[in-house]
């Protein structure tokens, strides 16, 4: 396969050699590095979380790092339906829209890495980059087995199939060996990947039954397969170079890092007097992710251990976006939006320094926050001017639940969740940023559809890719 790549590089005239880290040209001149690609994607980052957030780190006059980046497009969001995979679904899950980056391909709802049937694996950008001899990784804040990093590195027709417990009930049909065989937990244990960090030794310590003359544990099977499983970051960075290796940073998710004061999630505003007498949040730090590594270090730590002579890609998520925006938890997820945001300075100013690299920025879906006026203006039209017809309080009162932030300039941000009256609110299907660095200049329009980030990468990284 890597003479395949080379082929493909002198096909394309560039009649490159590569040697020491440095792509030399055939006159002699060095022209950069082996390609890098890192792949952000922020998990329920839409637009209005990007201003949510923006407006509350940066100030209302302000940016992030990220809207610094050189390109900016948008993703249009496509998937199908589980029961009938051939009609299009208009609101992803985090297992169909990982799947459209990783492997080009639209899924239906719940799939990973595998056809919208159900059926048959699609080749994932960690396995057609590590197939080509590049060095590939995966960071998340998630545990390692849901559903957005296992999209780059398993196959199941179903996400809830992440640990071997799991398959009976919800794989029936998937078989239980071979390489694309397993649970995600196990396929992940015997993937390509040189490294691997995020949360998960729960799922990692699960048992792998009824399978005679083979390992008990996942964690075992990864073992046997050559990679060093460490629990911290510390011990994860003291490792010899060159080792596969798994970092298991928590039991299931890494909590996140910010929280509320007070520690609470958007409230009902049953009537006006609720209304009127809602009362500001400020965001501070979690004392549950005391001890915990940022995002950014994680990201410092995989790019240290890939970057070298043979290119490399990594993906990196920042998982809680989402699982904060569904538990109505606005601080928490500003905070998350915010570790994203330093993990990429961390890569940008690491592709400064080793040339080459594309930086991509993305989202898999949209939530159901919203950035919404306080007071509203439309109530306050409708007492003022409707006075004799206006309908009671209870149904002037804002539906969903509000949550209302004091921010640094002393302003009221008040965001709404209006999707469903659910314990969790719903992700939306709205198209999501795609943001660049100086290595997308050029390549997309104004918008572009999911699936082609997949394209975006393999071009950079001058992949050759399975057949279909
Ligand atoms: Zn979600």
């Amino acid at each position: 396969m890597r003479a395949l790549r080379m082929n493909m590089l002198r096909a394309a005239g560039l009649a490159l050699l590569v040697a020491h880290g440095t792509v030399v040209s055939a006159d002699g001149g060095s022209e950069a590095r082996a390609p890098g690609g890192v792949l952000f994607i922020g998990d329920g980052l839409d637009d209005q979380w990007l201003s949510i957030a923006r407006n509350y780190l940066a100030g209302s006059d302000g940016r992030l790092y990220m809207d610094g980046l050189q390109v900016r497009s948008a993703a249009h969001l496509q998937m199908m339906e589980m029961e009938r995979p051939t009609t299009p679904a208009f609101t992803p899950d985090s297992a169909s829209s990982a799947t459209s980056m990783a492997t080009g391909h639209v899924t239906a709802l719940g799939r990973v890495a595998v056809d919208a049937e159900g059926a048959s694996h699609l080749e994932t950008l960690v396995q057609a980059a590590a197939a080509n001899g590049l060095r590939t990784g995966v960071v998340t804040n998630t545990r390692l087995s849901d559903a957005t990093p296992a999209a780059f590195l398993a196959h199941v027709p179903d996400r809830r199939c992440e640990t071997p417990d799991a398959m009976a009930r919800f794989c029936p049909e998937w078989p239980l060996d071979g390489p694309q065989g397993g649970s995600i937990a196990e396929q992940i244990a015997g993937s390509p990947v040189d490294v691997l960090i995020g949360g998960g030794y729960r799922q990692f310590s699960a048992a792998s039954p009824g399978r005679p003359g083979k390992a008990q544990t996942v964690r075992e099977i990864a073992a046997r397969k050559g990679f060093v499983v460490v629990n911290s970051l510390a011990a994860f960075d003291a490792l010899p170079g060159g080792r596969r290796a798994i970092a298991l940073l928590a039991s299931d998710d890494l909590p996140p890092r910010w929280t509320g004061e007070p520690n609470r999630s958007a409230q009902p505003v049953p009537d006006m007097d609720a209304y009127h007498a809602l009362k500001t949040d400020r965001c501070v730090d979690n004392p549950k992710f005391e001890g915990t590594p940022t995002l950014a270090e994680m990201t410092r730590s995989a790019l240290e251990r890939l970057s070298g002579p043979e290119g490399y890609f990594l993906m990196v998520e920042s998982g809680l976006i989402d699982k904060e925006s569904h538990r109505r938890r606005t601080c928490g997820a500003i905070g998350e939006i915010k570790q994203l945001d330093e993990a990429v300075e961390v890569a940008q100013r690491f592709a400064k320094n080793h040339g080459n690299t594309l930086l991509v920025v993305t989202s898999d879906h949209g939530q159901a926050a919203q950035l919404v006026a306080y007071p509203s203006y439309m109530i306050e039209y409708v007492e003022h001017f409707l006075r004799d017809s206006r309908p009671d309080d209870g149904a002037l009162s804002p539906p969903g639940r509000l949550s209302l932030l004091e921010t640094r300039e002393g302003g009221r941000l008040a965001v709404n969740y209006g999707t469903n009256r659910a314990p969790l609110a719903e992700h939306t299907g709205g198209a999501v940023p795609v943001l660049m660095n100086e290595h997308g200049t050029g390549r997309v329009g104004a918008l572009m559809f999911q699936k082609e980030i997949h394209r975006l990468v393999i071009e950079h990284l001058q992949l050759a890719v399975e057949k279909e």
